[in-house]
């Protein structure tokens, strides 16, 4: 039996000084002064924050890691985006799609993330990308929670054979059916899209995330239609809508009844803000308009919220290095969520509240949770957003995945202290 005590730890609701008792991979106790069972670890945790590990709600680990194949995007738009994807998926190879993934997800754990929602793209009747993933999703397994989604990239009504292939996805074992109705052919057929594969989910009693409206188009209003076949389905709690860019060019008048629509049905959403910010507005001049979604507004209706990295240096996006925190930040200014309590929303948007959507068994910090917890080196959350804060611990069931030695720089400045001491509190 293995025991451990994290001593003085501070945590995410505020409490500050207190311990936390690890026992068999779980949450045995949390408080103050516990005392240690006989041959237990001790850890001092210096008074830094303990928290859930983070976890992203919508990311593309197919395209991950490929920055510059078969070349960059030189414009950094969308549409190039979506043509240099077009130009390296024939020259995919499972075994090149693996080692990516897995480097990505290294990253990921190196950052105390430790669950992944990952769209994968069904559009090649190969369905190279789906068996590597699979392969990567058991891999990983003893580490990281690795949630695949069929996403019909290019339609699952315009391109040919996509809904055979979104099927035969499933049946291999992939977890969640994805859409993409914005980009059908017409408005009818994007509705009809999202009917068909709510529908598929109910038969096979699974859950749906749609890449859904992903567009300045305010009237691209396919959100509407999936809360309606939510709600007609019965499938309240397992629907997510990602992006919901449109949302924001919205007429206010007509938001105003979506809202209470989406909460009633239990939809969920997800904000992508370093996507959203850099490839929404491309077609205006000035005022330019940001593009993310509304996410105040859905958190003030009762909506779950979550924010995901969607990209981290593949065709639509150079950048990114799997750092939630630095989404948070992102989705933080790009909402203005600047009042205390939006703040520390931004934190619970990269931690419990994907955790929620991608329905995680045992998540979170209470007795009889999984001891999964990262160690950061901040004392409250607006702190850790604040300096993208270093990981100093990493656990997965009670056992040590990563660690990393206290970010300071020592200075060399007469007349000065010789260390920054910007991060004490
Ligand atoms: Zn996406």
């Amino acid at each position: 039996m293995h025991a451990m005590l994290i001593r003085n730890i501070s945590l995410p609701d505020g409490r500050r000084g207190q311990d936390l008792l690890v026992q068999d991979g779980r949450i045995a106790a949390i408080g103050p002064n516990l005392a240690a069972p006989e041959g237990a670890e001790i850890v001092d945790g210096q008074g830094w924050l303990l928290a859930p590990p983070f976890v992203d709600a919508h990311f593309h680990m197919d395209a991950t890691l490929s920055y510059g194949l078969p070349r960059v995007n030189a414009s950094g738009t969308l549409l190039e985006g979506i043509a240099l994807w077009g130009e390296l998926k024939p020259q995919l190879t499972q075994e090149a799609l693996v080692e990516r993934a897995l480097a990505y997800c290294d990253w990921a754990v190196a950052k105390g993330l430790l669950a992944i929602r990952s769209h994968v793209d069904v559009c090649d009747p190969r369905l190279l990308a789906v068996e590597a993933l699979l392969h990567v999703r058991e891999r990983v397994k003893p580490y990281l929670d690795l949630q695949l989604v069929a996403f019909p990239q290019d339609g699952v009504l315009r391109a040919p054979g996509a809904l055979d292939n979104l099927k035969r996805a499933l049946d291999l074992g992939v977890d969640v059916v994805g859409g993409i109705p914005h980009f059908e052919r017409t408005m009818q057929d994007g509705a009809t899209s999202v009917r068909l594969l709510c529908e598929l989910a109910a038969e096979r009693g699974l859950m749906v995330d749609m890449h859904c409206d992903e567009s300045d188009d305010p009237l691209s209003r396919h959100v509407e239609t999936l809360a309606f076949e939510t709600q007609r389905l019965g499938l309240q709690g397992r629907v997510t809508g990602s992006h919901l860019t449109s949302m924001h060019s919205m007429d206010n008048y007509y938001v105003s009844k979506l809202l209470p629509l989406m909460k009633e049905a239990g939809v969920a959403a997800i904000a992508n803000p370093l996507i959203n910010i850099t490839l929404q507005g491309r077609h205006d001049t000035y005022p330019k308009r940001r593009g993310m979604t509304r996410v105040p507004e859905m958190l003030a209706h009762g909506i779950d919220v979550a924010f995901g990295h969607d990209c981290v240096m593949d065709p639509w996006y150079s950048l990114g290095s799997g750092d939630m925190l630095e989404v948070a930040h992102m989705g933080l200014h790009v909402a203005q969520m600047t009042s205390q309590a939006a703040m520390r929303q931004c934190f619970d948007a990269v931690t419990r509240n994907p955790a929620c959507v991608l329905g995680l068994d045992g998540y979170g910090l209470a007795p009889g949770c999984h001891a999964d917890l990262v160690l950061l080196q901040a004392r409250d959350p607006i702190e850790a957003i604040r300096l993208r804060a270093q990981r100093l611990r990493v656990y997965r069931r009670g056992r040590l995945l990563a660690q990393a030695a206290p970010s300071e720089s020592t200075l060399h400045l007469p007349g000065r202290p010789a260390a920054t001491g910007f991060l004490k509190s």
